[in-house]
């Protein structure tokens, strides 16, 4: 089965669309050369980037751009406190999970503590967010018996084979595997008025009958919580508990992959499950996790985890090292002391209500939503039809970029703007992007009209 979107090229460098300098031109040659067909950029005009700091990133010249995009250095670039405890630690021990060390422990205590009240009792340590998914997979295949998963239609879950598999944004190209079945992402703003939560649940039971008829017994259901590939779609709180006890009672397992809204980014829980009050059997998380330094990893629960630790021997020799373990502690300190998850939400409002007061001069915003510091705008060509204007949002894009203000799009209909800045962003930031939005806006609509 293949996926029947496109995402490939969403806002992505496309030799000869826009002039780009002569020595951007250059480096692109060369990295083509030496990186080969497979790596994409970002924007009309790619972006060389030699330094960040807090909410800013810098090219060569000096010139800054304000990231508004970046949910990895979760904290700001560069944050001096994770900096000091990496070149602390990388001065003292860089080893493995094989000898006992304080670091890991302390780190699953603290982690464990973001979730009491729930079931879920051990972590497990990896350096990416695919490869997080790809041992969630297999320890749901074990404990389950089964291979089925089911996923949001335009989801994204990480690169590994296993993973793409479940992966449909990757594209019409890659291969979903015959033991994944899709269902209609829930949303909010084209559900016109029917209860989101009934019909989600509704079609991951269709789902899940689909999968035994073709004698494929189901092991999972995965989803983002925030829903930030299919189109950031947080709303309303709750709408996913149906759908949990439905793979549940079909003997699945439900996995929240935090990767995306973990960390505090929804400005209200630590995690994007604890808005809708369901309680998963493995968590998934990554990006944020490290600041910077790749760490990645799940939270299952006891009964989740029994089979795979009876057969399996786990060990993988970067994932839960000393290094990226305190570079995780670091970061835990700081969204605690800092107070971010308090942060992320006045300024992810400061964000919304801007953009919001913008659609009364922009026709093309159809939609503003999201949940704390991650917010979508969706553009239409059509306010009644909420048809998706991609070539808009293309633009917008791009033209923020120039004016100095970096962010994305996703979606199905590769028309949401994607907002997630650092989790500092200042309210003087936040004013940066609503009014580099507007300016925008008012450019690529007044040249499409012409
Ligand atoms: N899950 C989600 C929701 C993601 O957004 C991503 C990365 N964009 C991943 C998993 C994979 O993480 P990584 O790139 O660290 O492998």
């Amino acid at each position: 089965m293949k996926s029947t979107i496109d995402l490939n090229m969403v806002n992505a460098y496309v030799p000869g669309r826009a002039s780009v300098a002569p020595a951007t031109a250059a480096m692109i040659e060369r990295r083509d050369a030496l990186l080969g067909p497979a790596y994409r950029l970002m924007y009309e005009r790619p972006l060389h980037i030699v330094r960040g700091e807090g909410a800013w990133l810098f090219d060569p010249e000096g010139r800054r751009y304000l990231d508004a995009y970046n949910n990895v250095t979760s904290l700001g670039h560069c944050h001096p406190r994770v900096a000091d405890a990496i070149c602390r630690q990388v001065r003292t021990l860089a080893t493995n999970t094989r000898y006992l060390h304080d670091t890991i422990l302390e780190l699953a205590e603290r982690l464990l503590a973001t979730v009491r009240g729930t079931r879920l009792a051990h972590l497990m340590l990896t350096c990416t967010g695919s490869e997080a998914n790809d041992l969630a997979y297999r320890i749901a295949k074990m404990r389950t018996g089964g291979t089925g998963v089911i996923v949001t239609d335009t989801a994204y879950h990480g690169t590994t084979d296993a993973v793409s598999q479940f992966s449909p944004s990757l594209g019409v190209t890659v291969d979903l595997g015959a033991h994944v079945r899709l269902v209609p992402a829930p949303r909010l703003y084209h559900a016109g008025g029917v209860d989101l939560g009934e019909r989600f649940t509704r079609d991951v039971e269709a789902a899940i009958a689909d999968l035994r008829r073709h004698g494929i017994r189901p092991a999972a259901l995965i989803v983002d919580s925030l829903f930030t590939s299919d189109g950031i779609l947080p709303e309303p709180a709750g709408f996913l508990e149906g759908a949990v006890q439905a793979i549940k009672r079909a003997g699945g397992l439900f996995i929240a992959d935090e990767v995306q809204p973990g960390f505090g980014r929804t400005g209200e829980h630590f995690w994007g499950f604890q808005r809708h009050g369901v309680q998963p059997d493995i968590v998934t998380m990554g990006k944020p996790m490290g600041n910077g330094q790749p760490i990645a990893g799940l939270l299952a629960t006891a009964d989740a985890l029994a089979e795979f630790g009876k057969n399996s021997r786990y060990f993988n020799t970067f994932g839960g090292n000393t290094l990226s373990c305190t570079a995780a502690l670091a970061v835990l300190d700081a969204i605690e002391q800092e107070g971010l998850v308090q942060h992320a939400r006045p300024i992810g409002e400061v964000l919304r209500e801007g953009i919001s007061a913008l659609a009364r001069r922009h026709a093309a915003i159809g939609d503003v939503r999201g949940a704390g510091m991650f917010v979508g705008v969706e553009l239409v060509s059509d306010r009644e039809t909420r048809t998706a204007d991609r070539e808009l949002t293309s633009r917008v894009v791009n033209l923020m970029r120039d004016k100095g203000v970096l962010l994305s799009a996703c979606a199905m209909g590769h028309n949401v703007l994607k907002i997630r800045p650092p989790l500092v962003l200042s309210p003087e930031q936040a004013g940066l992007v609503i009014q580099a939005l507007d300016e925008s806006l008012g450019e690529a609509t007044a040249a499409a009209a012409r």
